[in-house]
Parts: C-alpha cells; sequence; structure tokens
C-alpha cells in the first residue's frame, strides 16, 4: 500500500468558507492517522475569479486551526509547484497524450457560433444543448472537420480549446467512501473543455493531472463535486492511470440552520453568525464578513465543533482534541446526510473548551479583551477574572461584556431588585457595612465573608436583605460570580465608593418606583 497523501485543493477566489475549512480537517485528520501527508494545493487557474488575498487567508485560517499543511505554496515539498497557475507546462504536456491518443480533440467554434448555435437549438425546442457525442459532429473541431484544415487552422494560431471526447451509452460507476457505488451515464457529461482558448487548464484536467502526479491516494472533498468525478474516472482512463487512481470521499453538505438548503453566506449575515474562519475585508466591494477568530471562538472548539458536522464516533463523547480526533476519526463514519449548521452547538463547545483552559492560559485572551475596550489590566487580575466568569461565558467578548463592572463603575442598576429589596432605613445599614469595609485590612474573599457575617449576625439581617443590594451596588445585576469574589477582585476602595454612590442611585429608582 502506498502511502496515505491527501489534499486540500481550493481555488483562490475568496475566503475560506466553513465548508472548505471542514474538507481541509477531514484531510488532515486522515492524514494524521495514518501518518501519511497533508498537501495544500492552490488551484488558481481560472483568472478571472481571482482574489489578491485570499491565498494568505487559506494559510492563516488552517495555521489558526492547527492544521497546516505539510506541503504547499510555501511550504513546498517534492512534487511542486503547488499552485497551479506554475504548472502550465505540465498540463500542456499532459493534454497533449490526449490528443494523440485520441482522447481530445481541437475545437475552434467561437463563442459567438457556440451562441448561434445554442439559440437555434432554443428555437427548434431544445433548451439544453450540449457539445457532446451527438452534436460535435456538427462543430467545427478537428473530428467534423478535414485534417488539412485543422493543420490550417492550428498552423495559423487560430483561437481554440481542448475538448474531452466522451462517446455516448456508457455507465461510469465508481466507489465512494461515504455514498458507496455511484454511476452516472456517459451522456449526462457532454465534451467538456479542458484546456482553454487562454492556454490554462480547466480545473478538471488539472485537478486529474495534478493528483495522480502528486500521488494523491484519497480524494476528501465537498458533495459537490461528485458529478463532476465521473468525468474524472473517465479522464484516469483516458491517460491509463486507473489503476492508481485515488478514493473518493464526498462529504455531506453544510445545511443552513433551518436544515433547509445549502448553507451560505447570507445565512451568516441573517443569523447574525460567522460562516468563515477569520474576518474578510471584501476591498471591492466595500464589505466585511464576520471570523469564528474575531467573534471570540477558540479555534480548539470550532475544529471540535466542525468535525462533528457531518461526522461521528458511534459513542456518546463530544469533547475531542485534535489528537483525539486523530485517533478517532474514520472515513468509514462519515455521515450521507447533510449537517445542519447549529452556531448554538458551536457556542456550547466554545464554552466547552474555555472551562476546560487553565485561568493563567485564558488570561492574555481577556485582557485583550478588555484593552480592546481601553481597559489595561493586569495578568493577574486577568487571571482573576477569568477564573470568575469563564462558567457563566460562551465567546470572548463576553468576558468584558460580564465583566466591565471589574474596572468601570456601574451606571446601570437592576431596577427590579432595588425597589423590591431596598428599604429607606436600608441606608444607615448599608453605611456602616462601608465603614467596615473601608478599614477591613485582610482583602480576601474569605475574610471579607467573615466580616460581612460577622456584621450581618451582630445586626440580625440575613443574606437575602444583604447580598442581593452589595451585588447591584457594585456590579449592576444581582447575577455574577460569588459576591466575595467579586468584592476581592473590584477592591477595598472600590467597593466602598460604590456602595456610597449606589445609596443615590437606589433612593432615586425607589423614589420613581
Ligand atoms: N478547486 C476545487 C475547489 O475549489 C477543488 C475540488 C476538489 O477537491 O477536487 O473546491
Amino acid at each position: 500500500m502506498n502511502p496515505v497523501r491527501v489534499r486540500f485543493a481550493p481555488s483562490p477566489t475568496g475566503p475560506l468558507h466553513i465548508g472548505g475549512l471542514r474538507t481541509a480537517l477531514y484531510n488532515y485528520l486522515l492524514a494524521r492517522k495514518t501518518g501519511g501527508v497533508f498537501v495544500l494545493r492552490i488551484e488558481d487557474t481560472d483568472q478571472k475569479r481571482y482574489v489578491e488575498g485570499a491565498e494568505a487567508y487559506i494559510m492563516e485560517a488552517l495555521e489558526w486551526c492547527g492544521i497546516s499543511p505539510d506541503e504547499s505554496p510555501q511550504k513546498g515539498g517534492n512534487y511542486g509547484p503547488y499552485r497551479q497557475s506554475e504548472r502550465r507546462e505540465v498540463y500542456a504536456e499532459y493534454v497533449k497524450k490526449l490528443l494523440d491518443n485520441g482522447s481530445a480533440y481541437y475545437a475552434f467554434d467561437t463563442e459567438a457560433e457556440l451562441n448561434d448555435r445554442r439559440e437555434a437549438e432554443k428555437a427548434a425546442g431544445n433548451h439544453n444543448f450540449r457539445y457532446d457525442a451527438s452534436t460535435r459532429m456538427s462543430m467545427r473541431n478537428s473530428l467534423s472537420l478535414p485534417k488539412a484544415e485543422t493543420k490550417a487552422l492550428l498552423a495559423e494560431g487560430t483561437q481554440q480549446v481542448i475538448r474531452f471526447r466522451i462517446d455516448s451509452g456508457n455507465t461510469v460507476s465508481f466507489k465512494d467512501n461515504v455514498r458507496e457505488n455511484v454511476s452516472f451515464q456517459t451522456e449526462e457529461l457532454g465534451d467538456q473543455v479542458l484546456m482553454k482558448a487562454d492556454g490554462l487548464p480547466t480545473y478538471h484536467l488539472a485537478n486529474i493531472v495534478d493528483d495522480h502526479l502528486m500521488e494523491i491516494t484519497h480524494v476528501i472533498r465537498g458533495e459537490e463535486w461528485l458529478p463532476s468525478t465521473a468525468l474524472h474516472v473517465l479522464l484516469y482512463r483516458a491517460f491509463g492511470w486507473e489503476d492508481t487512481m485515488p478514493a473518493f470521499a464526498h462529504l455531506p453538505l453544510l445545511l443552513n440552520p433551518n436544515g433547509k438548503g445549502k448553507l451560505s453566506k447570507r445565512d451568516g449575515a441573517k443569523f447574525g453568525f460567522p460562516v468563515f474562519p477569520l474576518v474578510w475585508h471584501d476591498e471591492a466591494k466595500g464589505e466585511t464578513a464576520a471570523g469564528f477568530r474575531e467573534d471570540g471562538y477558540l479555534p480548539q472548539a470550532l475544529v471540535n465543533f466542525l468535525a462533528f458536522l457531518g461526522w461521528n464516533p458511534g459513542t456518546e463523547q463530544e469533547i475531542f482534541s485534535l489528537s483525539e480526533l486523530v485517533t478517532a476519526f474514520d472515513l468509514e463514519r462519515i455521515n450521507k446526510s447533510g449537517a445542519r449548521f447549529d452556531i448554538e452547538k458551536g457556542k456550547w463547545y466554545n464554552q466547552q473548551y474555555l472551562i476546560a483552559t487553565s485561568d493563567e492560559d485564558l488570561a492574555p485572551m481577556v485582557a485583550a479583551q478588555f484593552a480592546a475596550a481601553g481597559h489595561e489590566i493586569s495578568p493577574a487580575k486577568a487571571t482573576k477574572i477569568a477564573g470568575l466568569l469563564k462558567e457563566r461565558v460562551q465567546l470572548l467578548p463576553d468576558f468584558f461584556e460580564k465583566g466591565r463592572f471589574f474596572v468601570e463603575p456601574v451606571t446601570d442598576y437592576d431596577e427590579k431588585t432595588i425597589r423590591k429589596k431596598w428599604k429607606p432605613d436600608n441606608r444607615a445599614t448599608f453605611d456602616q457595612l462601608a465603614d467596615l469595609l473601608a478599614t477591613h485590612e485582610d482583602w480576601t474573599a474569605a475574610a471579607i465573608k467573615s466580616a460581612v457575617v460577622a456584621f450581618m449576625d451582630a445586626n440580625g439581617l440575613g443574606f437575602g436583605a444583604v447580598l442581593p443590594i452589595l451585588r447591584v451596588a457594585l456590579s449592576g445585576s444581582v447575577q455574577g460570580p460569588d459576591a466575595f469574589e467579586m468584592l476581592e477582585a473590584v477592591g477595598r476602595e472600590e467597593t466602598v465608593a460604590r456602595l456610597r454612590s449606589g445609596y443615590d442611585a437606589f433612593d432615586a429608582i425607589k423614589a420613581g418606583a
């Protein structure tokens, strides 16, 4: 058995869609599981759709997820170049083999001629004109024209394309690891263009030649490529490469949150979630599309979430690190049916990973969120906030949203709680408590708690009378982490100041009620 070699072959036509990232992930997992090689090949032969920056984006996204390729345009390798635009001569050489063995032919029909023919067919009631075995002899190509004329046209440098000759009446069958046995009729295919007028290959030709020369053993890609696979099988046969043809696995579609229809960029905008791993600025359109990274997802969580969109381990276990995925992954367990993209599940995964990350490791991420809001906080404070809030947040920006009270005075109080709990004579009691705290030496949660409990006992007050007020004065809300931990983190002076400035606001709320 040859060593496993898989490839991710994106076209740099824009940012990498989350479905593409899943394809890359599954390829990576199979490579790592089998001790094989993961290749990144950039399929950039369609110059009209080429987008500047897309290749760099793809590389960055793979790197962020920890699934960098072993061979790539940047890394090199023994099978390069890894950008198709740099392999023109290779395709010219190989398409010649097909011309020589009669599997391909020159076609000289101009765009205008093809349009005229389409129109004429339409007028005659045929709306699906196809350049194929049934029509090719009525077109202008090296099969229909006399040899001498073809020769002359080529000698004059007449614009031409090279088409694949597909005979009708045959069934092409192949095995797919996910779909099992797949068959297509050759009538459905048509004589596809292999080499365009600009001398660049089409996707089909370049893809097959490269998969062969790069010794790819498994083609793992999205389901949308399944119909093309019949054509690819015929190309392998035409080249005489059927014996080393790769195995195929076509991944199920990612469906939108309703489970109806393919997940699109528009769904992301409509439902307010990212469909790209990293933020993408479309200079031409002046648009920005959200990214999982910038929205505050951890790459490990995204990877785990994506792994489960189309695959399952066959057990109840849902949390898998990348190396656990490598061990558990199996092409045989890829689902056939489309996978509904449920962002709530994605958030759940993120939460699980935040909880599982140590406070120290989270601290720089937490500090970055505060810094983005204009607050520099110390590593110690960031570690503390990470620990207090990680069970209560889903995405990184939530640390600031739920933790801004650690660094900013409260302006918004939970009025409902105040109306219910704040009594006119509370002021004197809480003033005493503020005095007590102002001189309390040991500013640790446990020591503060004993002092406050002793104060409550001495004044015949229960937790219910004191803690909600304390919490609202401190953070604006009754929710949040342990109250005494909050006091410790906010600090003595600030706690006292917030208690005292809270009274006026509380009286006002009460008066307004
Ligand atoms: N360039 C194709 C794409 O953009 C590759 C498809 C394949 O993996 O064969 O998805």
